[in-house]
């Protein structure tokens, strides 16, 4: 085995890349970068039924997005390729041989409709499924005469009886399972003539000299038929590790891929205009976290700081205020082209801004998406912040009413609409300094004068700045909306 650590994230192409694999992609390239070692992108591709067009080029894809780099992959070849499965066929034949010759496999022929008899007859007796052993001890007449009757061929492992696997997990410590308890012997060569899982992984994972295999809860079982595999093989087993599942926060159950409350797809978040390094930052602390307080860390630093001792053994909550929390603080500190580069496209897609703005109208975009930054997640949600500005009539919300309802409301709003016309230039100082002129003018201050002035030109209590909101308004708009709110204020005098 290397003396290097190798670890690999090692998906099947059945689909887009999920929030949970995505973390499993995540831990084994920070622990691979924290000690210096190689991280490797192999491709489980044996399930021909599974596989989905482009499902491979979206886990790539993806993977890069959030900022991933690998040492080899089918891309970019090392030493020990191919790093597809389907392209490895004649390896595990070598081994499938090997084993049937050491007797630790067996050819199989049951047909589907045994199987499924043993089955209900097993869940009506009340007992465990598992294989009956059938074929276990066979004459190689017995095997001649199914081959001739045309019978589904396949090649089970013979599970070594009373033995006891245990492992040092990385996350959970010690397990152990006893050979009575998997299920009786499996399947390794399927009658399409394709590996299993259980047995390719193996035979990749020492051919490719893997020292750490960090994966999610939901393959523990498998590790004894591996450990087993490894052990008829004479290899030695890499170090396991088992992640803790991903719950919702809200249900405190298992996040299910139909629970529409959870993005589940990196896809999906990088379409909504998320920041790549804020969806990484989430994703980092998701059964996982780091000494102290601080949670908000660049790659670099995580890179730094990953010590796979600090990984949880009980379930990751996927909490999505902090993840709107996290997304936040990133767009925050992005810089405003960042920003807008995101959200224009968004803005775009409303109808809001044209295909192909021109130079005045991308600057006042640019103005437009620099109001909302401080308050966004992700990029899309600047079609709803910046709903007001595209409405022609002043939409005054219930809070609004109460505001303009104030007594000395109206002489504010009409005092700054009598100095609208005069603002040259209409940018945000000068009106800063017309309200500052408002102030001294009626002598009223402080928020009876700010308030009442926000509503009439947005119709909300709460906005961003409103000098700069004015300005992005434009003077013909926030003209008509002060007229449109006097003619309110009036009728309700
Ligand atoms: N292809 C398996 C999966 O996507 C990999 C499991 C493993 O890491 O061993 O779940």
């Amino acid at each position: 085995m290397s003396d290097k650590i190798r670890v690999r994230y090692a998906p099947s192409p059945t689909g887009y890349l999920h929030i949970g694999n995505a973390r499993t992609a995540l831990f084994n390239y920070l622990f691979a970068r924290h000690e210096g070692g190689d991280f490797i992108i192999r491709i489980e591709d044996t399930d021909k039924k599974r596989n989905v067009a482009d499902g491979e080029k979206s886990q790539i894809d993806n993977l890069k997005w959030l900022g991933l780099d690998w040492d080899e992959s089918p891309e970019n070849p090392g030493q020990y390729g191919p790093y597809r499965q389907s392209e490895r066929y004649d390896i595990y034949q070598k081994y499938i041989d090997q084993l049937i010759e050491q007797g630790d496999a067996y050819y199989a022929f049951d047909t589907e409709e045994e199987l499924e008899a043993a089955r209900e007859a097993q869940k009506a007796a009340g007992i465990m499924p598992h294989y009956e052993g059938t074929w276990r001890d066979r004459s190689d007449e017995d095997i001649q005469a199914a081959r001739d009757e045309g019978r589904p061929e396949t090649v089970r492992f013979r599970i070594p009886e009373g033995e006891t696997y245990t492992f040092d997990d990385m996350v959970k410590g010690e397990v152990s399972i006893h050979s009575e308890d998997i299920g009786g012997d499996f399947i390794i060569w399927k009658k399409d003539k394709s590996p299993t899982y259980n047995f390719a992984v193996v035979v990749d994972d020492h051919s490719m000299e893997i020292t750490h295999v960090l994966r999610g809860d939901d393959h523990l079982s498998n590790t004894p038929k591996q450990i087993m595999i490894y052990q008829a093989l004479g290899w030695e087993p890499p170090v396991f590790g088992h992640m803790s599942l991903i719950t919702s926060a809200e249900t405190g159950k298992k996040l299910s891929k139909r629970d529409g409350s959870i993005i589940q797809f990196i896809e999906q978040y990088r379409d909504l205009g998320y920041l790549p390094e804020a969806i990484f930052n989430f994703i980092a602390l998701l059964g996982w976290s780091p000494k102290g307080e601080e949670e908000i860390f660049s790659k670099e630093e995580f890179i730094e700081i990953f010590d796979p001792n600090r990984l949880s053994k009980s379930p990751a909550a996927f909490d999505n205020k902090k993840l709107e929390w996290i997304n936040n603080r990133y767009m925050k500190a992005a810089d405003e082209e960042t920003v807008a580069r995101l959200a224009i496209p968004h803005l775009q897609a409303a109808g809001r801004v044209s295909d192909d703005p021109n130079e005045e109208e991308l600057a006042w975009t640019k103005k437009l998406v620099s109001l909302y930054k401080d308050e966004m997640s992700y990029a899309k949600q600047i079609v709803d912040l910046s709903d007001m500005f595209f409405h022609d009539s002043l939409e005054v919300d219930e809070r609004g009413k109460e505001i303009l309802s104030a007594d000395t409301a109206y002489e504010v709003v009409n005092d700054f609409n009598n100095k609208l016309d005069a603002i040259e230039p209409f940018d945000e100082e000068h009106i800063m300094a017309a309200i500052k002129q408002v102030q001294k003018d009626t002598g009223i201050k402080g928020k009876n004068l700010y308030m009442p002035l926000r509503v009439a030109t947005s119709g909300k209590e709460h906005g961003p700045s409103i000098g700069l909101t004015i300005e992005v308004m434009g003077k013909e708009k926030t003209k008509h909306h002060l007229e449109e709110a006097l003619a309110k204020m009036g009728k309700a005098e």
